[in-house]
């Protein structure tokens, strides 16, 4: 086996892989992200301060809050409530997302984010975003 050390580490992503089907998982990534911003876009705001933060949007805005009868806002914080699990799970797999493709870029995806290991290749064509292997993941 050779021992060289490569300098270039996305070549090695590409053997590791394959180049091909890198090259899809990484559409399939940009895919992904797409739609996970476009779920987030209709129940929350973009947090400008912080990156990657999202807001809850209040689902029916504040134009009228003024003379919402209390029931109307009774619902209104049930569906916000109801919504933040939703927001933050989509939040967490868009970051996941963000990061494989960050890894992409820099050469380590589908290394294990614990162990180091290579995270089997059929596992990450059913979850690209996968950040661990699923000795870890247990
Ligand atoms: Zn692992």
């Amino acid at each position: 086996m050779e021992k060289k050390k490569s300098t270039k580490t996305v070549e090695k992503t590409k053997e590791r892989v394959g180049k091909g089907l890198l090259e899809e998982l990484r559409i399939k990534l940009e895919g992904e992200k797409v739609a996970v911003e476009q779920e987030l876009q209709k129940i929350a705001t973009k947090n400008d301060k912080i990156p990657g933060d999202w807001k809850s949007k209040f689902p029916f805005g504040n134009s009228d809050s003024g003379s919402a009868s209390l029931e109307r806002q009774a619902d209104e914080v049930e569906e916000y409530t109801t919504r933040l699990p939703i927001e933050h799970n989509l939040e967490i797999k868009l970051q996941d997302v963000n990061s494989a493709l960050e890894k992409i870029k820099k050469g380590k995806y589908g290394l294990c984010e614990n162990c180091g290991r290579m995270i089997p290749i059929e596992r990450l064509k059913i979850y690209p975003a996968a950040k661990l292997c699923l000795d870890c993941q247990k």
